[in-house]
């Protein structure tokens, strides 16, 4: 009998499994400086004034962090020590003005990184006030309170730790921080992502899956497990990158590298965020396919004739050219099998 049950249950999820959704590179990224496992996390730039020249702001762990255009060209490469983890929000409140905010967790003397995006340049400018100094960082994402208004920066390290910074204009026009929350989890986070309407904190936990905590200050540690590595989940180990997908203040897709086969999943943004579909990214237009994706960002949002639905960045461990880079994905190509 409990065999019976078992190979039901094998054969459900291996039906539930068995469409993998295939897309293809439209184009990637110029390879980051550093040799070997180095590339990691991306985020995007939404430049709404014209945005054919939005960018992808994208970390090497080992040397720091770079910009490239929507056709992968680099624009810019900072070396400020081993960034990790990369975010951004848009429109923080700074002397006076509204900014894009991008943070990055800095390994070289566990400091946060703040950068401001020059519009006009498309280039990173370094904001912090002065170093802060976080727990050991590893995967690291930022959250914008719709109840309050508030930035945050979120940070962890290898060992579990987890901390929530606050990020304020020092008065001076550079940007402070101040730890308003930290806790613990029993086991190696890195990736996550904050869900700016809906209050949620989503963390990758690497070798178990992902765990959704409140993303206030007050919430607590209480969470809920959202998926799992193994035969009563989707995930196969490392879980890496989180995203979201918005289609609506409220509605969406939360996206995962399931890092151990090769593939993504997707799960609804809403409610108890139901398995959707999984993807893989394959070779095609002349680039190579995506495996043991790191860190993923993506963005609904018409940039124009190649990512009319916005755009997916994938970390790539093996360019067939070279040292590691990273992939853009049309969201349409998934989104017409979805
Ligand atoms: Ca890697
Ligand atoms: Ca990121
Ligand atoms: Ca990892
Ligand atoms: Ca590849
Ligand atoms: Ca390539």
């Amino acid at each position: 009998m409990a065999l019976l049950i078992l190979a039901g249950f094998a054969a459900g999820k291996l039906w539930r499994e068995s469409t993998i959704i295939k897309v293809a590179p439209v184009c990637e990224t110029t390879p980051v400086p550093s040799r070997g496992d180095a590339a990691d996390d991306p985020a995007i730039w939404i430049n709404r004034e014209n945005p054919a020249l939005s960018t992808i702001i994208a970390t090497d762990k080992d040397l720091g962090i770079g910009v490239y255009d929507l056709s992968g060209k680099e624009l810019q490469f900072r070396r400020d020590g081993e960034i990790n983890n990369v975010d951004l929000r848009h429109g923080f409140p700074l002397a006076g003005r509204m900014v894009d905010l991008v943070t990055g967790s800095n390994q070289s003397g566990n400091t946060l990184a703040i950068y401001q995006v020059n519009p006009a340049t498309r280039e990173l400018e370094e904001v912090a006030a002065e170093p802060v100094t976080t727990c050991p960082p590893y995967g690291s994402c930022m959250y914008r309170s719709a109840l309050t208004g508030k930035f945050y920066y979120f940070v962890n390290s290898r060992k579990g730790e987890v901390e929530q910074w606050e990020l304020f204009d020092n008065g001076a026009g550079r940007v402070a921080a101040r730890r308003v929350r930290h806790f613990k989890v029993g086991a190696r986070p890195e990736g996550c992502v904050a869900d700016d309407e809906l209050g949620y904190f989503y963390l990758a936990v690497e070798k178990k899956g992902i765990w959704k905590f409140g993303a206030e200050p007050e919430a607590g540690d209480d969470y809920t497990v959202v998926d799992r590595t193994g035969w009563f989940g989707h995930l196969v180990p490392d879980v890496e990158g989180l995203a979201l997908y918005r289609t609506s203040n409220s509605t969406g897709y939360l996206v995962a590298s399931s890092q151990g086969e090769s593939k993504y999943v997707i799960y609804r943004r809403e409610g108890d965020n139901e398995f959707v579909a999984k993807f893989q990214i394959i070779a095609g237009n002349g680039i190579d396919a995506v495996t043991h994706t790191d860190g993923l960002e993506v963005v609904n949002f018409d940039f124009g004739p190649a990512f009319p639905e916005g755009l997916l960045v994938a970390q790539d461990d093996k360019n067939d050219k070279g040292r590691q880079n990273f992939k853009l994905v049309s969201w349409q190509a998934i989104a017409e099998d979805l």
